[in-house]
């Protein structure tokens, strides 16, 4: 599958004099599809390793994968929650979360614009659902390419610190995966894929 740069949902110029035209141009046209442009890379390499049963270079193109996939898909997010009708407070269930959560709207305020203003180096500052603790979250986001690609929905894990095999297979993860293989939960497996599609 190829993925293609998404067009802006407005004008290059639509959210002046908040962000300006130039800027937008630049970081739509050049950054977020260099990102695109890495993310199909990452997957053509992957295919050909797949292909040949080499997989040398596994460690780069699994990093190139998590990199440019989530700066597709943060970089689309980011363009999606803007507009030139915006500002203001959200209403219903949403302004209800936050108020549940963070005690009022303007404290969530505070709490995410200060956990952007500290944000090191290049990153980002999301707000998120976490499904495990039925609630909204501020997560600072200071390396977006740190082997994981946001958004994702977990479907089968497998554990492989040390403390998960060692006392069993010592050093050899490798077999660790290889008989863990015969204990997949395929049903739960299908259960959450299903949820996740819906
Ligand atoms: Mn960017």
């Amino acid at each position: 599958m190829t993925y293609e740069l998404p067009p802006l949902p407005y004008a290059y110029d639509a959210l002046e004099p908040y962000y300006d035209e130039p800027t937008v141009r630049l970081h739509h046209d050049k950054h977020h599809a260099g990102y695109v442009a890495g993310l199909n890379k990452a997957e053509e390499q992957l295919a050909a390793a797949r292909a040949a049963g080499d997989y040398a270079l596994i460690k780069h193109w699994e990093r190139e994968l998590a990199f440019h996939g989530s700066g597709h898909i943060l970089h689309t997010l980011f363009w999606e929650n803007m507009t030139p009708q915006g500002g203001g407070q959200p209403s219903g269930e949403l302004a209800t979360q936050i108020a549940q959560d963070f005690g009022s709207f303007d404290a969530f305020k505070a709490q995410f614009t200060a956990a952007a203003n500290a944000v090191e180096g290049s990153g980002w500052c999301l707000l998120g659902w976490a499904p495990a603790f039925g609630k909204l979250i501020i997560l600072q986001i200071e390396k977006h390419q740190d082997l994981s690609v946001w958004g994702v929905m977990p479907l089968l894990i497998v554990d492989v610190w040390e403390h998960a095999y060692y006392l069993k297979y010592q050093n050899r993860r490798a077999d660790w995966l290889s008989n863990w293989w015969n204990i997949v939960n395929w049903a739960d497996v299908a259960r959450r894929f299903a949820g996740a599609r819906k």
